[in-house]
């Protein structure tokens, strides 16, 4: 869904503020191309709200003293939590600048409900709030990123693979049993949103990250937005075809996906096939891949076949994604790998082969490791996004 105008320069100011901290009104002018006028009405709003705050900055010489503005760093606290692939809820206590201010880890039970879900997130929320110095009263907002199709302008989660389909109202569910507005999205649209308002898209405005986990996703911002798609579901970059028709099957039903190949997931169930060793469980496969990596690393097992495969056919898909889009820049994250660099040659390998050198030579690569904090960030940013959204 496109923004607003009004919506578009609120959230404008609120980046350009984020970024260049503290700032002075007048500044913000050049900033965002932004009146005087829209620009004081908009940043007063902003203090009313308690997000930002005015810092009198005292000068030597005479005249009005200079009035900075600032994120607020307290008083309003954003609950980040997201599902891990092991079963996990982990949750995290971070401000509006999205600095961490503690965490937590629970174990969720099996379930194929996602009301359930619901439920099991509602008890580990509670007993975070009840372990923090934080105050309930001073949590602004918390925000949820679930491995799913999430509808983030309601809260409401379409679908979660291995659960019955929904749709279920996840966000009301959450909000009414702990009194706390809260806002739900898919996990690797809260990576990107972390990412634009807090790291190495910050200040980027288009960029496309893809994040490798059990699952393959990608989210795309473009023009400052994140690109929701026409059905909010934007992409699903881990099910485009690598090896269409006779590829391995995938869990959505088809041949020849990326995310047979290059998840953590398929990495771990080729490399146990070439190893002629048994296919871990589900919930078992992040420490699986953790177990091989580190023999790997210690030469007592060589998987090299599976990671250099994994490593090619992800230089082809992101090669068709900068041919397809032209993005700015594009982020891969994802797990410790051993012998990363050999990887990476693999990779780039791939990547010059199947790119115009025109298209190629100007879209930043970055890659990162996971960061378990970066869903937290996720979701200080989407509270910030969503300011005015609601309002
Ligand atoms: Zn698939």
């Amino acid at each position: 869904m496109r923004l607003s105008d009004q919506e578009f320069n609120r959230l404008l100011l609120l980046k350009k503020l984020r970024a260049a901290e503290p700032v002075a009104r007048t500044e913000l002018v050049a900033l965002t191309g932004l009146t005087g006028g829209t620009i004081t009405a908009i940043t007063s709003d902003l203090v009313k709200r308690g997000i930002v705050i005015e810092e009198k900055v005292v000068s030597s010489s005479a005249g009005r003293p200079r009035v900075n503005l600032r994120i607020n760093p307290a008083g309003k606290y954003v609950i980040g939590t997201t599902a891990t692939g092991d079963g996990h809820v982990l949750t995290e206590i971070v401000n509006l600048r999205g600095e961490s201010l503690g965490g937590a880890k629970a174990r969720l039970a099996t379930t194929t409900r996602i009301e359930n879900l619901a439920e099991q997130f509602v008890a580990a929320l509670e007993n975070a709030i009840g372990q923090s110095q934080v105050r309930r009263e001073d949590i602004f907002r918390i925000g949820i990123g679930l491995p799913g199709i999430v509808d983030s302008r309601t809260g409401t989660v379409e679908q979660i693979v291995t659960f019955e389909p929904g749709p279920c109202d996840f966000g009301g569910i959450v909000a009414r049993a702990l009194g706390i507005p809260t806002l739900v999205d898919n996990n690797i649209n809260l990576l990107a949103r972390g990412e634009h308002w807090y790291g190495a898209g910050a200040h980027a405005d288009d960029f496309t990250l893809i994040n490798i986990d059990l699952a393959i996703g990608a989210s795309l911002y473009r023009e400052g937005q994140l690109i929701s798609g026409a059905h909010g579901i934007a992409s699903e970059f881990g099910h485009t075809k690598i090896v269409p028709d006779i590829g391995r099957p995938c869990f959505c039903g088809a041949r020849g996906c990326l995310q047979a190949y290059c998840s953590v997931q398929s990495i771990t169930q080729q490399s146990c096939e070439h190893l002629g060793r048994p296919s871990p469980s589900y919930e078992t496969m992040n420490a699986c891949f953790a177990r091989l990596m580190g023999e790997h690393a210690a030469a007592e097992i060589d998987i090299w076949p599976v990671l250099e495969q994994a490593s090619h056919y992800l230089g082809v898909a992101v090669a068709n994604h900068i041919t397809m889009q032209d993005p700015e820049a594009i982020i891969i994250m994802g797990p410790p790998m051993a012998m990363m660099d050999r990887l990476r040659g693999t990779f780039f390998a791939a990547l010059e082969q199947n790119t115009f050198p025109a298209l190629r030579r100007r879209t930043k690569l970055h890659f990162k490791v996971w960061d378990k904090s970066a869903y937290a960030r996720g979701a200080a940013a989407m509270v910030l996004e969503q300011v005015y959204a609601r309002s």
